[in-house]
């Protein structure tokens, strides 16, 4: 593991931009899939001949080149940018703060409509690079691990703020197309993760229409391969996520026995670990991907023995699998020890013997509080007491 200096330079600006009044009731373009788009085209008084074409404009100039202005539509007539600037607004949450962590991890503070706050961040790799993604403010379950659990305020994200925190990103690290510039073919936003607030299957149809917009050939252009969507197990919406988005899917698995991951992930009591099981086991062909990625955080004295390690790749026996370890990212008032390095190495090499990829998770972004799990909103301050996650804990 790397371990990064505990007092690390952290540079922070504030860009607080002005809030646009909410003019007149103009609906938003940012979100809305094609279908959408082209409906919201002819109810504004498109031509239905003509809708077509113009869904297809207006495509390109929102997601290929990051436009923010109906005005600078040049391919559109005066008249026809006039009736846009009319109905609709081109509108992305607002930064609060970024911060840069010492290896390069940027996060993202974002305003979003009714005042709330999400988190995504940037975690850059060789020139590439992920980027985590929120699909709620805070998480109606209650994992006891987790800090976003421990946020009372729940409000789903719609496609917008979903498709939002990607073109947020772009903006920041300047990477729109330049007119006329060859093609680069490395993207510094190269994999999305949908690891930041939220349980994404709790939203599904906005975590649904935001990665259409985003795996569009003719914009955002990131392939499905290159999304991966992370679950807590909500098993019925694990199938359509295979259906109807057909990313790749990774599960927050935590626990081998139903009576630890009861405690750990509360959403266990209604979909045990053998239901969930089951419905992982027809991922990979109704999705055509290859594998699964199991999630499993490491907490000391909880999950982390040899016998956790046995049962879980007999468990998991027959799934095309990957298991990313992740040591337990502490926060203030957790009642859970991150396990020591030489229990997660041993667990991993048990995985590992097994035939399966075991990587460790490598923390990043430590100095910004960047990592998974301690997505929370800043300005939350209805916070659960110490008392009651020990209680959800089991503890
Ligand atoms: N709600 C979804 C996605 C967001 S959480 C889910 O639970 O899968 C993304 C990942 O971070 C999950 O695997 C989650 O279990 C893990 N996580 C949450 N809190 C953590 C912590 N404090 N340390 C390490 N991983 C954590
Ligand atoms: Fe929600 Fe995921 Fe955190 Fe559980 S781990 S509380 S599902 S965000």
């Amino acid at each position: 593991m790397t371990s990064h200096p505990p007092a690390a330079p952290i540079t922070q600006d504030v860009l607080t931009l002005p809030r646009k009044a909410d003019e007149g009731g103009r609906r938003n373009l940012i979100g809305l899939t094609r279908p959408q788009l082209r409906a919201a085209l002819i109810a504004a008084g498109t031509p239905e001949r003509q809708a077509k074409m113009r869904e297809g404009q207006i495509w390109q100039w929102l997601y290929h080149w990051g436009l923010r202005d109906f005005g600078a539509m040049t391919n559109l007539s005066k008249d026809y940018r006039a009736l846009l600037a009319e109905h609709f607004k081109i509108d992305l949450p607002q930064i609060v703060s970024r911060q840069v962590s010492v290896d390069g991890t940027r996060k993202y503070l974002l305003r979003i409509n009714g005042g709330h706050e999400v988190e995504a961040v940037y975690i850059p790799e060789d020139g590439r690079g992920t980027l985590c993604i929120s699909s709620q403010v805070g998480c109606t379950l209650t994992c006891s691990f987790c800090h976003t659990g421990t946020q009372k305020l729940v409000r789903n994200l719609t496609a917008a703020e979903i498709v939002g925190q990607v073109m947020i990103a772009r903006d920041d690290l300047d990477e729109w197309p330049e007119p006329g510039a060859p093609r680069n073919e490395t993207r510094l936003i190269s994999n999305i993760v949908l690891m930041g607030m939220g349980e994404p299957l709790y939203n599904f149809d906005n975590v649904r229409d935001a990665m259409k917009v985003v795996m569009d050939g003719e914009g955002l252009s990131l392939s499905r391969r290159r999304i991966t969507l992370s679950t807590s197990g909500i098993v019925p919406e694990i199938a359509r996520t295979a259906e109807e988005i057909g990313c790749l899917l990774a599960v927050s698995f935590h626990a081998t026995t139903d009576a630890v991951r009861d405690r750990l992930v509360p959403v266990n009591r209604k979909w045990n670990i053998a239901t969930l099981l089951d419905a992982l086991r027809d991922y990979p062909r109704l999705s055509n991907s290859e594998r699964i990625t199991f999630e499993y955080v490491m907490l000391k004295d909880v999950n982390d023995s040899d016998e956790d390690a046995r049962r879980l790749v007999q468990l998991i026996r027959g799934i095309p699998a990957k298991i990313n370890l992740i040591p337990f990212n502490e926060w203030p008032g957790a009642p859970y020890e991150r396990s020591d390095w030489a229990r997660i190495e041993a667990f991993a090499d048990i995985v590992h013997k097994a035939g399966y990829a075991s990587p460790i998770r490598t923390p990043r972004g430590e100095d910004i509080m960047a990592a998974c799990g301690q997505l929370k909103s800043a300005t939350e301050r209805a916070r659960k007491s110490r008392a009651q996650i020990a209680a959800e804990a089991g503890a």
